[in-house]
């Protein structure tokens, strides 16, 4: 779990961004979820295919998947419609790969990462009460 530590952003953007800044293949997460300015609120889009190897969290990109929600959590909060679709995104995953909540990550609870990301304004414990099927409703 990654904020994108930038006010703004989609997955072209920071596609374009880690191709032209840092030289890499692809944008470095499999999954990014808007905030409504360079895509929709709650939009979630997809970067690497999921099978791919990521580049977001050094040390353990080998066995893990990013999603990467747009915005800077240390200055704002994530947006009601990221929460929803972040939400709905982990149960997802869950269901299709046997992940359970003890495999959700922050990206600074990565041993090898010395990170504040996601922001102080997403925490483990908001994350993990997005699993609640019922605090969130299905579509
Ligand atoms: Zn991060």
């Amino acid at each position: 779990m990654h904020h994108s530590a930038t006010r703004d952003g989609s997955v072209g953007l920071f596609r374009l961004m880690h191709r032209g800044l840092n030289g890499w293949s692809d944008v470095g997460y499999h999954y990014v979820i808007g905030n409504g300015t360079f895509s929709g609120d709650g939009e979630v889009e997809a970067g690497r295919p999921p099978w791919a190897r990521g580049a977001h969290a050094r040390g353990g990109n080998a066995d893990s998947i990013g999603i990467c929600l747009v915005g800077n959590f240390d200055e704002s909060a994530p947006t009601p419609g990221q929460l929803r679709s972040l939400g709905r995104l982990l149960r997802r995953l869950m269901r299709a790969s046997g992940l359970t909540s003890e495999d959700i990550i922050l990206h600074r609870e990565v041993r090898t990462c010395r990170t504040g990301c996601p922001g102080r304004n997403l925490d483990r414990a908001a994350v993990l009460a997005l699993l609640d099927r019922n605090q969130v409703e299905e579509t």
